[in-house]
């Protein structure tokens, strides 16, 4: 026995064999073999361990079992120390993962702020780390959820796997490069997570595992893709799914954006670019409820709690202005994508059945696209052939830091038909704190919303505008140095001719097309 527990390892092992407590998990161990991890004894407490003796006991009787040893600790810059469940680690442990160690978070950011090296593989594993950490608080603040070992392993795996989608210099594939290739694609890295989940748990022989640790196969394969991107099914909810819809506004809310991917990217990219990040995760997490609202259970925030949130778009809006739209990431962003355009019959990859793909077409074979990452920089950077020669020559002015020069920028409402750049809140023009109820101290159960007139009246009165940045191509020295902005002397437009009356420009320039995060 353990300290002065009261409790053996029969009566635990009995307990956890109980109808209560998904026994099919311990099926085939014997006590000693019994496994089970934190989330287990979470768990184990909403489904009927509410007495706190009984709780500790079964705590120190699995720890000292070594039941907690094959959980893997991670040492994360952002969270510390995170532990993270063998199943999630088996994910990890797949070339489809480690992948993603090869993607910049923020794609021609680094060339701007010499920090932002940060790789979509921590943030995804922060990600996963940050939705165990929340689906584990509402369950602990409300048992009568019923959340299940299970779900929580699958909120944690659609954390995990949200972004393995995403191509060479993350945002820039899906929002640059594919539609400059595929005019009018529909192709997003959301989708091409889910395909590549599925890849992932099938080249791996991951399905036995899952079913090991308590999973249902095929229905929480497709829990955990929807939650990645919305409902794959148009039928209404059953009783059972509006009870538990919660659990899909955890790792991409749709709702009204607030999830913890974004909770995990603005603190590691704030961290990463050197810029203060004022919005704390930490506290939101301890001022979150589950209520009922419009007969579907959906995630809400304390009162008090308003302000933080609209501090939380802010700060969302600030990284937009600063990192991801600042003109030289964009400038260094149209070079890249330029130079995968050109590059892109000459690229390929091996993919399923030998076949080779393009780098365009690579985006149709998990296989092949498992191969696509930021190295196609080094690539072309390196090559060789004259096939690759004016893509290379791109890349080589960005080493040389001989960069298409942003010749003005204005708001897109001095030119009615043109709009290129979108700064919003993440759901056009409406305010997403519209979209969020809160509770009172005194009513926990009861939702309501708050007006922005009831916050504060210095907060926005718009929550989007449209920009437009003139790029010209040309990098010699005349146009760089010199500041030549005259657009005559710049190449040929590629876009469809438009005309800028209040810059006399007509062709030479290019417009820059900023991308939707
Ligand atoms: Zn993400």
């Amino acid at each position: 026995m353990y300290g002065t527990n009261t409790h053996t390892e029969k009566m635990t092992c009995s307990f956890l064999f109980s109808p209560h407590t998904e026994s099919r998990i311990f099926q085939g161990n014997n006590c000693c073999k019994v496994r089970a991890y934190d989330s287990d004894v979470w768990s184990l407490r909403c489904d009927g361990l509410n007495d706190i003796n009984n709780y500790e006991s079964c705590t120190n009787i699995c720890r000292r079992m070594s039941c907690f040893t094959s959980c893997h600790v991670f040492n994360d810059s952002i969270h510390g120390h995170i532990e993270m469940h063998p199943l999630l680690v088996r994910i990890i442990d797949t070339p489809q993962f480690q992948r993603l160690r090869h993607i910049k978070q923020l794609g021609g950011t680094y060339f701007v702020f010499p920090g932002a090296s940060h790789n979509r593989f921590e943030h995804s594993i922060g990600v996963g780390h940050l939705a165990g950490r929340l689906v584990q608080e509402l369950n602990e603040r409300q048992p009568e959820l019923l959340i299940t070992r299970r779900e929580i392993l699958c909120v944690q795996i659609a954390g995990l796997c949200h972004d393995l989608g995403h191509g060479p210099f993350s945002h820039l594939f899906d929002g640059m490069f594919i539609p400059r290739i595929i005019p009018g694609s529909k192709w997003r890295h959301e989708k091409a997570s889910l395909k590549m989940f599925d890849h992932l748990v099938h080249v791996n022989n991951l399905e036995p595992v899952m079913v090991e640790h308590g999973l249902v196969l095929p229905d929480d394969m497709v829990f955990i893709k929807e939650q990645i991107y919305g409902p794959l099914d148009p039928d209404p909810l059953n009783q059972e799914e509006k009870e538990k819809s919660f659990l899909y506004e955890i790792v991409s809310n749709k709702r009204n954006g607030i999830d913890v991917d974004k909770w995990d990217y603005f603190a590691r990219d704030s961290y990463h670019l050197g810029i203060q990040n004022n919005f704390d995760y930490h506290r939101s997490l301890k001022f979150t409820r589950v209520c009922e609202v419009e007969g579907r259970n959906q995630i809400c925030y304390r009162e008090k709690e308003v302000t933080n949130l609209y501090d939380m778009f802010q700060t969302r809006n600030c990284l937009h202005r600063r990192a991801y739209k600042h003109p030289v990431t964009m400038a260094i962003e149209l070079m890249i994508t330029d130079a995968l355009v050109k590059a892109d019959n000459y690229i390929h990859f091996e993919g399923s059945g030998g076949r080779t793909f393009k780098m365009s077409e690579a985006i149709e074979d998990m296989e092949a696209y498992t191969k696509l990452t930021d190295h196609v920089f080094e690539q072309i950077l390196h090559s060789t052939s004259d096939d690759l020669k004016d893509a290379r020559e791109i890349l080589q002015n960005i080493t040389k830091r001989r960069l298409y020069k942003l010749l003005e920028k204005t708001q897109a409402e001095s030119f009615s038909e043109v709009c290129v750049s979108v700064m919003d809140w993440g759901m056009n023009d409406d305010n997403p704190i519209d979209h969020v109820r809160f509770y009172s101290k005194k009513k926990p159960d009861h939702a309501i919303p708050i007006q922005q007139h009831q916050v504060s009246s210095l907060l926005p009165a718009r929550f989007s505008e449209q920009w437009i940045r003139v790029y010209c191509k040309k990098t010699d020295a005349e146009i760089v140095d010199g500041g030549d902005t005259k657009p005559a002397s710049c190449d040929p437009l590629h876009l469809p001719c438009r005309t800028f009356p209040d810059f006399n420009i007509d062709c030479g320039v290019l417009v820059c097309l900023c991308m939707f995060v």
